[in-house]
């Protein structure tokens, strides 16, 4: 069923009154006069509505089932544009409830004051259709830090913060979560296209972050956090 998000201040009573991109995106769907479609206030409720005139008519609220209980923040090392632009759909598509952004040494790519607003406008639009797409009650947020101290920092407030190192030999995902003993947040570190620095590794691990394994072979920047999340999910029974 197709769907929506809106401002929850658009929702009075059983009408929803409707922007006019949202409006002219459910023209283009062609919906008959009783066709349902969900607006979703982003904050994990569901309201199934038909179209009246130009406003959505109310018919019933639920709340979204698709939100994870856990919340999972997937930190994302800047990465070339359609790599970027991948970890971040999928990371939404896999239930990450904030996607973090970080500048690291051996990254490719980086960004300024005057090119980052213009990237972070694309990304949260990926957000955005990823949410819709994947049927979530919330739009993960996207932060795009410029510093790599800053994220790690962010990151080490979770219950569980998880950094995802190549070089870690010991220490696997599931060994990291049959540790944690439970947890209501984590937070998943990955590394740019070139790893990252030892000092990088050190600097994570005395601001509390556990480095972690993902196997033997090495993932692209933009496939160990598919790779990772889905691994959490699976643990946590999402
Ligand atoms: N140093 C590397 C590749 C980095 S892979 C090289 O150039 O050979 C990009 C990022 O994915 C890493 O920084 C790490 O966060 C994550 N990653 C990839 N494979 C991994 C693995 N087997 N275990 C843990 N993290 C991994």
């Amino acid at each position: 069923m197709p769907r929506f998000f809106v401002n929850p201040a658009a929702i009075c009573g059983d009408h929803i009154s409707l922007d006019t991109e949202t409006l002219s995106h459910i023209r283009v769907l062609r919906l008959s006069p009783k066709e349902m479609f969900i607006v979703c206030d982003g904050n994990g409720q569901d309201y199934r509505c038909t179209l009246e005139g130009d406003t959505a008519k109310v018919v019933s609220i639920s709340a979204n089932e698709a939100e994870p209980k856990t919340r999972c923040i997937v930190a994302l090392a800047y990465t070339r544009g359609e790599r970027m632009d991948y970890a971040i759909q999928k990371s939404v598509e896999l239930g990450a409830a904030e996607i973090h952004l970080f500048p690291a040494e051996r990254c490719v790519v980086k960004y300024d004051d005057k090119s980052l607003p213009k990237k972070l406008a694309r990304w949260e639009k990926i957000a955005l259709e990823a949410a819709k797409q994947s049927g979530r009650g919330r739009i993960p947020a996207v932060v795009a830090h410029s510093d790599f101290k800053a994220a790690m920092q962010e990151a080490a407030q979770t219950d569980l913060a998880l950094f995802f190192y190549e070089n870690e030999t010991d220490r696997t995902l599931r060994m990291a979560l049959d540790n944690a003993q439970g947890f209501a947040s984590t937070s998943l570190t990955i590394g740019p296209e070139g790893g990252f620095t030892s000092d990088e590794v050190k600097l994570a691990v005395a601001l509390g972050l556990l480095p972690v394994s993902l196997g033997k072979r090495i993932l692209r920047a933009e496939t160990a956090p598919v790779a990772a999340l889905a691994g959490v999910m699976f643990y946590l029974g999402e």
